[in-house]
């Protein structure tokens, strides 16, 4: 029997070149890789973009699409069945050359995905990185070209040399979740905490931002709060892409997040955001539901558990953000008490379920929910819930944190993800309770969420208000709403400003 085998570290080459002076403005991307043989090889596009539950079709936007072997011979490419595939018809062993034009994509829910403008590039990996079908998994490398003084902004790993800059991943995957920005002008400012190094990179309408630096502080303190939440940091450096004046959201990669940014924000209205993104560093970049990765880019990827992925980053912000001393334990009773309000008003949650809303999100183009019940929401009262029972059966000796920790240990990348058992077995087994069918009621049906009681553990009324209480539920209530991060976090002295 015979095998082909590729070259040993057989590496995949993207080159991307930004072309924002021509009309209308493209990106060229040059693919390289090796066959081993005369064979058909299939290109793909990602349909959608992790993080954003809905159907894009990347492939769509592709143009120009050529190929051409190591002998410098043009190879037949053919469209495939579905949008966004394509057979390169490879006539013989050796490397080949691919080559596509992607125009500016339009953005997705929450982030931008191509964006090219005379002084400014930026790239979310999905919307114009295609992947070799069956071969995921190989060594990336990256390669950027754009105008002469333009800085460029990445996680991805640099490579050594004085070429083209250039950068490398383990995996498709990895490549795909590291976004590019490139412009004339970015405005950086570095931390460190817990032996990482965090950025934060404001780009685009620089002229409209007032004194960024005194953000610095307010991120170190969220970095901080969530980094001794969860006992450990997951990454070695992080970015914080701030999308000056920018009109979407937020979109949570790997090592980074785009944010939308608005100066005009007062720190408590903007840390929550912050806070939920970077937390999305442990809660679904790494520790995600078994269909979060690897990712079916073809596909929706459908999961009873965003409710977890996203409503419990949602509580763990607003806690963060209160560790961290930016809000008030009255501005996060303020906060819940809303959240509690919308809950009680919303009829939706009287027939749709939380792991209903993330099975279905994807037929409703919103990346929310699924008829009117949000999913970040119900997910981040479901939080609340577990935090405070895990507190009350364990004599306050642990809490959701615990339970995070141990669904990490056990599920986390590289290891497959959880489904929703899983969390069951694990709240079980950190409580040392059965509390199984407690907590699908909360997850898979549509009873009511156990706010009165829960609440009632930390003498609270169940909108959230304080009542009298015995000293038990006082101490519970002081624990849970008040700083217990240790000391208080330092204010960075001297943050470095980079050009
Ligand atoms: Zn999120």
């Amino acid at each position: 029997m015979w095998c082909a085998i590729l070259p040993a570290g057989a590496t995949i080459t993207y080159r991307i070149t930004a072309l924002p002076g021509i009309h209308p403005p493209l990106v060229k991307v040059d693919m390289h890789f090796s066959v081993p043989r005369a064979e058909i090889v299939n290109a793909e596009a990602p349909a959608w973009c992790p993080g954003d539950y809905q159907l894009q079709n990347f492939g769509k936007y592709v143009t120009s699409m050529s190929a051409s072997s190591a002998s410098g011979s043009p190879l037949q490419v053919t469209q495939g069945k579905q949008v966004g595939e394509w057979q390169v018809h490879c006539t013989e062993a050796g490397s080949i050359d691919l080559q596509y034009f992607v125009p500016e994509v339009p953005p997705g829910n929450f982030s931008n995905n191509v964006q090219i403008e005379p002084n400014l590039l930026f790239i979310n990996g999905p919307a114009a990185l295609l992947y070799l079908k069956g071969r995921k998994l190989e060594d990336c490398e990256l390669f950027v070209h754009v105008p002469t003084g333009w800085q460029i902004s990445t996680t991805l790993h640099k490579l050594p040399g004085n070429a083209a800059p250039g950068w490398s991943s383990t995996d498709y995957d990895q490549l795909a979740d590291a976004p590019l920005l490139a412009a004339t002008h970015l405005l950086i400012f570095h931390f460190k905490d817990g032996g990482c190094r965090y950025s934060l990179v404001f780009f685009h309408h620089l002229a409209t931002l007032m004194d960024p630096a005194r953000w610095v502080p307010v991120f170190q303190r969220i970095a901080r709060a969530e980094n001794h939440i969860m006992g450990f940091t997951p990454y070695k450096r992080y970015h914080f892409l701030m999308d000056a004046g920018g009109g979407l959201g937020g979109l949570e990669h790997l090592n980074s997040c785009r944010l939308a940014y608005s100066s005009g924000m007062s720190a408590v209205e903007y840390a929550p955001f912050v806070a939920h993104e970077l937390f999305h560093s442990w809660n679904v970049k790494r520790l995600r539901p078994a269909a979060l990765g690897p990712f079916n880019y073809q596909v929706p990827n459908v999961t009873r558990c965003l409710w977890f992925s996203e409503g419990i980053t949602e509580y763990f912000a607003w806690i963060a953000c209160r560790r961290a001393g930016i809000i008030t334990a009255g501005q996060l009773e303020k906060h819940f008490r809303e959240i509690i309000r919308r809950y009680r008003s919303n009829p939706a949650r009287n027939t749709v379920s939380a792991d209903i809303a993330s099975l279905k999100v994807w037929s409703n183009n919103g990346s929310n929910g699924y008829q009117g019940l949000s999913y970040y929401e119900q997910g981040e009262l479901i939080g609340l819930c577990l935090d405070l029972e895990i507190r009350r059966v364990t004599d306050n000796h642990k809490d959701l944190a615990s339970l995070m920790q141990c669904l990490y240990r056990k599920y986390a990348l590289p290891a497959p993800g959880f489904h929703l058992a899983d969390i069951a077995a694990a709240l079980d087994a950190v409580t040392g309770r059965s509390l199984t069918d407690w907590f699908l009621s909360m997850a898979n049906t549509t009873a009511p969420l156990p706010l009165r009681t829960t609440l009632g553990y930390a003498g609270m009324t169940p909108d959230c208000l304080p009542e009298p209480a015995d000293t038990d539920a006082v101490a519970l209530r002081n624990d849970w709403l008040h700083d217990d991060a240790g000391e208080s976090p330092q204010l960075v002295p001297s943050p470095e400003y980079k050009r």
